[in-house]
């Protein structure tokens, strides 16, 4: 405790009542929710078991996890959760399921399942799937305020908004059918459980005796509300955010839910940090600086002892190809000359398209990182196809996976057959496997294509059947060695060195399904709650790494938030990359600005921005304007690079201004 400012010392003790943590970025707002934890568990007499930690990613957990197992010994943290949101979520659903009408196993539906799910029920019902991301979008936001299918129907009034709603409806109807729930729903479902019997919730409020939740300011209306009703009237929590870093309005946060827990918790204590313990002042000048041109809310004021440090670099290159090399170079030479470690540096930028070609200048260069997203481990074709193996085994009724999965192997079923059985399957109101068994289909099918059904159905529920009642990780491997899916893997691969890698892929899932069946120590994780888990963990880690190797790192700017390093490179400082586009188009800069307020607080010591003059975008080489962020930073304090040819007489005549120079220089 005594490594705790003052400050951090009365928001970790304070537990009477609810209390906000409000801080700029790097003032130990997360140190003050792992010590709490310890505080609460050592100081307080509360059991782990009763303290629920709520962070914005796996990796923030998984951080967490760690710090706080440093404070507290072995039996002292048992049954302590920290999770996610959608863990969290996801947890409660799985111990209320019967009550939610939900079979064991149910499936958890992301983004692309859910798309493909939109874009199928929209062929059925209107003949064709146009703008299904937008109505995919206004249901997932429907969720987030938590509207009913119903509710929104009644809403409706313009055309769109009655398709989208009745679409709604539907695909509700059939997630259920599915025995499935969505992204969204990890949060919705538990929240109207709650309201709709207060006893479940009872029940909970006295399991969950303390709530700490971090990055506060990302919450939106269906967390928010997940929280409130967890606390009760006892409103034991502390909740820690920065308005100035929510980035997520486009999911549903506003910087203002902040004021609104004031309203809701008239008795809300605010605790304000404002010592920094990451940054130099440069860059937290900088930040500072920045931020100031946003309106707000709440005033702050951010200060640091870590000396006053080195200027701020804005690199110009010619193009994006120079900039990629620029870093990578730039990267290399810090490395060799100072020999600082490859994992102190980070490169962050605003898309993960930009990604890709500072990664094949890292590989020109044999620098190791990684890159957080993109190419995820779960994104490859084997382990998507093993996975919806896996979901088909914990429910059979999972129609999504069992199409992914039906000719993989081929299994000669072809799309006429499919189509079939989809329409009497849909007829009938079951399942695709459900219907498969049924005399009926007979009607519709010539027997050898019923047979080839039935006969898949049956050797599904053999694989079913030896994973539920004996060594389900040995059934596994049974089941892959019995789908030949190495043969299969080796057909379709270019070369055998690649076939063995996507084979040590499908082996490395296995592991890792067996890794999360053995850590509980309670035994109780089932073949079915570690295939959730698995799955959960696969949606929420695309952005996310798992290794912390000595590797550079690479990610988006939102990706980033909650970390630091030493170096970082923010590439792509141009207008309409960031401010992006569309929230130039839509007037929403100021969130964009938050964004770039939080990849320049990741930084502890040296901060370098790069643009690029030129780049090529769909196929057109175009000029680039410098972005308006960096006419906002403080000009003292940045060492412009790059711009040497800008001419002289051009340089005096627009002012001292570096960002002048090269807005003229490109002739704008
Ligand atoms: P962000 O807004 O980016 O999430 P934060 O407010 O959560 O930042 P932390 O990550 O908790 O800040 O802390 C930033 C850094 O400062 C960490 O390296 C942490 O270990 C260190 N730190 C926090 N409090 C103190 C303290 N009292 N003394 C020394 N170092 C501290
Ligand atoms: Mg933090």
């Amino acid at each position: 405790m005594s490594q705790l400012n003052p400050r951090q010392q009365e928001a970790v003790r304070y537990i009477s009542g609810p209390l906000l943590v409000l801080a700029g970025a790097g003032s130990g707002k997360t140190s003050v929710i792992t010590r709490k934890i310890a505080y609460l568990v050592k100081e307080c007499g509360i059991r782990a078991q009763h303290i629920v930690a709520v962070t914005f990613t796996n990796k923030a957990a998984r951080e967490m996890k760690e710090r706080v197992g440093m404070l507290l010994r072995g039996a002292e943290g048992r049954g302590l959760t920290v999770s996610t949101f959608h863990n969290l979520g996801l947890n409660i659903i799985r111990k209320e399921h019967k009550r939610l009408g939900y079979k064991p196993g149910f499936s958890i539906f992301d983004q692309r399942d859910a798309e493909a799910l939109i874009a199928d029920l929209m062929h059925k019902d209107y003949g064709g799937d146009d703008g299904v991301e937008g109505i995919q979008a206004q249901i997932s936001s429907w969720k987030n305020d938590l509207i009913t299918p119903e509710e929104a129907l009644q809403q409706a009034k313009t055309p769109q908004q009655q398709t989208a709603a009745s679409v709604y409806m539907h695909y509700n109807r059939t997630l259920k059918a599915y025995n499935a729930v969505d992204f969204d729903d990890l949060i919705l479902i538990p929240v109207l459980l709650f309201r709709d019997h207060p006893d479940v919730l009872e029940k909970w409020q006295f399991r969950i005796r303390y709530m700490l939740v971090d990055e506060y300011q990302d919450t939106n209306a269906s967390q928010y509300l997940l929280v409130k009703m967890l606390v009760g009237n006892q409103a034991r929590f502390t909740v820690v955010g920065d308005d100035d870093q929510s980035i997520y309005a486009w999911r549903g946060a506003r910087p203002e839910n902040l004021a609104q827990l004031k309203e809701d918790f008239p008795n809300l204590k605010v605790v304000m940090l404002e010592q920094n313990y990451r940054s130099t002042s440069r860059i937290l000048k900088a930040a500072n600086t920045l931020i100031a041109n946003n309106p707000h809310v709440f005033e702050k004021q951010l200060w640091s002892e870590l000396g006053y440090g080195d200027p701020i670099r804005v690199i110009r290159c010619r193009n994006e190809d120079a900039e990629a090399e620029r870093v990578a170079t730039d990267i290399q030479m810090l490395h060799l000359k100072q020999g600082i470690a490859w994992k102190n540096f980070a490169i962050l930028y605003r898309g993960n398209h930009q990604a890709r070609l500072i990664e094949l200048k890292l590989q020109h260069h044999q620098i190791p990182y990684h890159l957080s997203g993109g190419t995820s481990f779960f994104s490859r074709q084997e382990v998507k196809d093993l996975m919806s193996y896996f979901r088909l085994l914990v429910n059979p009724d999972d129609d999504n996976a069992l199409l992914r999965v039906i000719n993989v192997p081929r299994r000669e079923i072809g799309p006429a057959t499919l189509e079939k059985l989809g329409t009497y399957a849909n007829q009938r109101g079951v399942s695709l496997i459900t219907a498969c068994g049924e005399m009926g289909l007979a009607e519709h099918m010539e027997p050898r294509y019923l047979e080839r059904l039935q006969r898949f159905a049956r050797w599904l529920e053999g694989v079913r059947q030896q994973c539920m009642q004996g060594d389900a990780i040995a059934a596994l491997r049974d089941m892959v060695s019995d789908l030949d899916y190495e043969n299969w893997i080796r057909q379709n691969c270019s070369s055998d060195e690649i076939a063995a890698k996507r084979m040590g892929n499908v082996w490395f899932l296995l592991d890792s399904l067996k890794a999360t069946m053995d850590r509980d120590e309670t035994g109780e994780t089932t073949f079915e709650d570690a295939i959730a888990k698995l799955v959960l963990r696969d949606m929420l880690e695309r952005q996310e790494e798992e290794e912390d190797a000595d590797r550079v790192q690479l990610m988006t700017m939102h990706a980033s938030k909650g970390l630091e390093y030493p170096h970082v490179y923010v590439m792509g400082m141009e207008e309409e990359i960031l401010p992006h586009r569309s929230s130039i188009e839509a007037d929403t800069v100021d969130e964009e600005r938050r964004l770039a307020y939080v990849a320049i607080t990741r930084a502890k010591r040296n901060l370098t921005f790069t643009f690029a003059a030129r780049r090529r975008q769909f196929g057109e080489i175009i000029d680039c304007l410098p972005s308006r962020f960096l006419d906002e930073l403080p000009q003292e304090d940045l060492e412009w690079e790059g711009t040497e040819d800008v001419p002289v007489e051009q340089k005096q005549a627009r002012g001292n201004s570096a960002l002048a120079d090269i807005r003229s220089l490109l002739g704008r």
